[in-house]
């Protein structure tokens, strides 16, 4: 019997910082080192010491570039880390441009005066981490150590997300890493695991609720921007830079080129949105065969009349001499930084503006004070009375519900005799954690954080 141990650095009983140990192959390697993130882009517990000793691992496996998955690996590197960093090339090409964001923000912030921060997220260490990231594509067979091999499946959750499914003596175990709301407009369907699956750890962020409102987001997003036309107002939307946004262009340029929409300015207000988008079209070969087909019929699938980037500020300034109506997109997605926030300072007081909510929005953002109703927010230091009306489009999550979670258990089940479940908070993992025990008599665990848990292989 193969003994190896898992400890859950970080991701058990929390949504972010996604960090697991695996001890006992000849190699010792992590999945994800991510940011703790709640009502800021960073909390303060990131900074205390990791729980082992990064100079002792071999090999950091990234399951996709979202910054609570990949936002802690300068700090690795910094801390002593020199191993091996794998990923697909989309994650690779997303995460540069991710944390070179992170760099710009983190280095010079607040937080990032009190724990040295710019000697840890600056270009030198940038330079370091991408120096020892290599590649491995989907399906390509990849030996970690002997006896231990990898095959990454897509997860469908953002461009380049991957499941890793590693395999020793023919009996597999799995990361989900996060786990895509398919069907999404651009990517390809979460794949299903091998039926050979011993054990999975899986993530749980909405392990207790489901999408209500999928089958109508686009709808909705619709209607919003057909009231706004006939309005002659500014629709406001507070964009996260990856995958909402390239959705969002994706449906808005169907909606323009096939009529449903009539044309209209809508500007992406956000370098960080337009590069990310840049590598969309990169790896366009990874997109859904419906999306594929519109791209080889000779759609820009992202482009449409009427759509503007604006890179530099003194664009994004002149936003404002723009006609109405007008479509402004612009990061962050909760109105926690960003440009959106100059917008917001100038026209949430006009009654003919919409805001356009577009996901989740953490207690504390300014999102999440508009959306709860506030009459006046502060901005910059000065109160701005809110007359724009607030509009909220559900179910472009970019994470399965419960049902879709429970769902990637069917085929596996016959084999599956533990199903680890992390990366929810309390409510959501137990949750998941009874509906898979109840369905299916599968031994289920919720860990907490720190734990260790011993998996057993047989030789
Ligand atoms: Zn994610």
């Amino acid at each position: 019997m193969k003994k190896i141990t898992i400890t859950c650095a970080g991701g058990a009983l929390s949504v972010t910082g996604s960090n697991f140990l695996v001890e006992g192959f000849d190699k010792t390697f992590l999945v994800d080192c991510g940011l703790e993130q709640g009502s800021q882009m960073a909390e303060e517990t990131n900074w205390q010491p990791f729980s082992y000793n990064p100079q002792e691992v071999d090999i950091l496996f990234v399951t996709h570039a979202h910054l609570d998955h990949i936002g802690k690996i300068p700090k690795l590197v910094f801390d002593g880390f020199q191993g091996k960093i794998i990923s697909t090339p989309a994650t690779r090409d997303i995460a540069r441009v991710m944390l070179e964001d992170t760099v710009s923000i983190l280095g010079s912030s607040e937080s990032g005066k009190e724990f040295n921060l710019d000697k840890i997220y600056n270009e030198k260490i940038l330079h370091k981490v991408f120096a020892l990231w290599e590649t491995v594509d989907y399906h390509e067979k990849y030996t970690v150590c002997s006896g231990l091999s990898l095959e990454m499946y897509d997860a469908g959750h953002i461009l380049g997300s991957a499941m890793f499914v590693f395999e020793y003596n023919k009996q597999a175990f799995v990361f989900t890493g996060d786990l895509g709301n398919s069907p999404s407009p651009l990517l390809r369907d979460t794949e299903t695991l091998p039926s050979n699956t011993k054990y999975i750890l899986m993530e749980s962020v909405y392990g207790d609720r489901n999408h209500e409102e999928r089958s109508i987001r686009r709808d909705v997003l619709k209607r919003v921007l057909l009231e706004n036309i006939e309005r002659e107002g500014i629709l406001l939307v507070p964009i996260f830079s990856l995958e909402r946004t390239q959705e969002f262009l994706y449906e808005i340029n169907e909606m323009v080129e096939g009529g449903e929409v009539p044309r209209v300015p809508v500007v992406l207000d956000s370098p960080l949105a337009i590069r990310v988008t840049e590598i969309f079209y990169k790896y366009k070969h990874l997109f859904k065969e419906s999306v594929k087909k519109d791209i080889q019929e000779g759609d820009d699938i992202f482009k449409f009349p009427g759509f503007k980037e604006t890179i530099h500020t003194r664009e994004s300034k002149a936003i404002d001499k723009m006609p109405n109506p007008k479509v402004i997109m612009a990061g962050s997605g909760m109105s926690t930084g960003g440009r959106v926030i100059h917008h917001e300072k100038k026209y949430l007081s006009h009654p003919n503006t919409t805001v356009l909510i577009t996901g989740f929005q953490t207690p504390g953002s300014l999102g999440r004070v508009l959306q709860d109703g506030a009459k006046e927010v502060t901005i910059f230091e000065e109160k701005v009375s809110v007359h724009a009306k607030i509009e909220t489009v559900r179910g472009y999550s970019g994470h399965k519900d419960s049902d879709g979670l429970l769902q990637m258990i069917e085929p596996i089940a016959d084999t599956l005799e533990l199903a680890i479940v992390c990366m929810g908070e309390l409510s959501a993992s137990t949750h998941l954690s009874q509906r898979i025990h109840d369905a299916y008599d599968i031994k289920t665990l919720v860990p907490q954080p720190d734990q260790k848990i011993v998996l057993q292989f047989d030789e």
